[in-house]
């Protein structure tokens, strides 16, 4: 499906910026249009790929173009002040070519995590297409204020949206990277996952005709009726053999008319389906209970089968419970194959439940040394038996 990318803040930016690339490299044609907001001006100067007049500096009047300093009240805002601004960019893009839009921002910083549940509420408002959250939750190690930045935005965002798609962070925390070389990792995590899964929906027509394509309708659908969502994946690389056509590293026995063994390719996307639901998540949650769901596998056409994408979606109708298990393919000449589930309406997430703790300590420890400090500068600021005078 086609989509119009708002990245706001940092991780937002450099995250719409990275779907930009993995359009370019992939021919996937999900984004239709892409805009980066932030109140730093270095943030948007640091971006390689959203045009420099889709990038929207808010804030100038308030904070000069240094940032917010992860004061997420702050950035919602300047966020209202400033909507104009970013709707003047907005109304650049062809938005009747656009099946919906993704706000994309780290939850637990300031411009992103104030600034995108009030865009969101904005184009609610004017548009009719879908406005899904594409939500980054910080990691555990990142501190009080951030994590109370996420909880907060966290229960705004997933009211505003339509649908709020979560990665978190600590889940794919790599021990001995720094932190720069992790993000390059992560986002590119983040856009394969979901560059496969909404690129699903815009097969254009030169491409190999699948047996049961997704349709960007279908993913509508499973996103639509709200909540939360994660996406699982797990992919088995295939060879692409001289001849021009496919054989499997995996294949012992090719007899089938295509070289290819029917049980074989059955019997993998059987296993990666398993794999995608019980493997990491984007967010960590218990998959049963989940309310909707969606399989799209991917992989060059040879190798999808109705048959084990069917089967796949009747154990996932089972492991969720859910009576809306959709699912389909998505022909691509990628040499590999690959299982991507969204679940949507999920409810049993311990790791939300957890950073909500975290924040409200952190926030009653913030209120404590506030209380606290006039105190303690009096105390230290006094010599105890008023022998010194101030000047004035
Ligand atoms: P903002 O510019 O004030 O909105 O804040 P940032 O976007 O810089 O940071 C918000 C949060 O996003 C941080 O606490 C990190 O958890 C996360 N973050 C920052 N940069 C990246 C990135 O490149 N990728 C990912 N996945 N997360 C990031």
């Amino acid at each position: 499906m086609k989509l119009a990318m708002i990245g706001f803040g940092q991780a937002g930016g450099k995250i719409v910026d990275r779907f930009l690339d993995y359009d370019d490299r992939t021919n996937s044609g999900i984004v239709r249009a892409a805009i980066a907001v932030n109140s730093a001006k270095a943030d948007l100067m640091g971006l390689d790929r959203i045009p420099q007049e889709n990038r929207v500096l808010i804030g100038q009047a308030r904070v000069k173009g240094h940032g917010v300093g992860a004061d997420n009240e702050l950035g919602a805002e300047i966020a209202e002040e400033d909507i104009d601004e970013v709707q003047n960019a907005i109304d650049q893009i062809p938005t009747h070519e656009v099946d919906a839009f993704l706000i994309v921002a780290g939850m637990g910083g300031g411009t992103g995590s104030g600034g995108a549940p009030v865009l969101a509420k904005h184009l609610k408002r004017i548009y009719t297409i879908p406005v899904y959250g594409l939500g980054v939750l910080p990691g555990t190690d990142e501190g009080g204020i951030y994590t109370l930045n996420a909880a907060r935005s966290f229960q705004t965002f997933v009211r505003e949206v339509d649908n709020l798609l979560v990665f978190d962070n600590d889940s794919w925390r790599q021990t001995g990277e720094s932190v720069e070389g992790g993000y390059d990792q992560i986002n590119e995590e983040i856009v394969r996952r979901f560059g496969i899964l909404f690129g699903a929906g815009e097969v254009s027509g030169n491409q190999d005709v699948a047996e049961s394509v997704v349709d960007s309708s279908e993913i509508i659908n499973t996103l639509s009726g709200g909540g939360v969502s994660t996406v699982g994946f797990a992919s088995e690389g295939v060879e692409l053999n001289s001849g021009g056509g496919l054989l499997s590293r995996f294949t012992g026995d090719d007899s089938g008319g295509d070289g290819l063994d029917a049980a074989n390719t059955t019997n993998r996307i059987t296993s990666l389906v398993r794999k995608a639901a019980l493997g990491r998540l984007t967010l960590p949650c218990e998959i049963e209970g989940t309310e909707r769901a969606l399989l799209v596998v991917a992989g060059p056409s040879e190798y999808l089968n109705r048959k084990g994408i069917e089967r796949g979606r009747k154990w996932l109708e089972e492991e969720t419970g859910s009576m809306e298990v959709r699912g389909g393919d998505y022909p691509r000449q990628e040499p590999e194959v690959a299982a991507t589930i969204l679940l949507s309406g999920v409810t049993n997430v311990p790791r939300i439940k957890r950073l909500q703790q975290v924040a409200i300590e952190a926030q009653d420890n913030m209120e404590d040394i506030k209380a606290e400090s006039e105190e303690n500068l009096e105390s230290l600021v006094d010599d105890g038996e008023d022998e010194l005078e101030p000047l004035f």
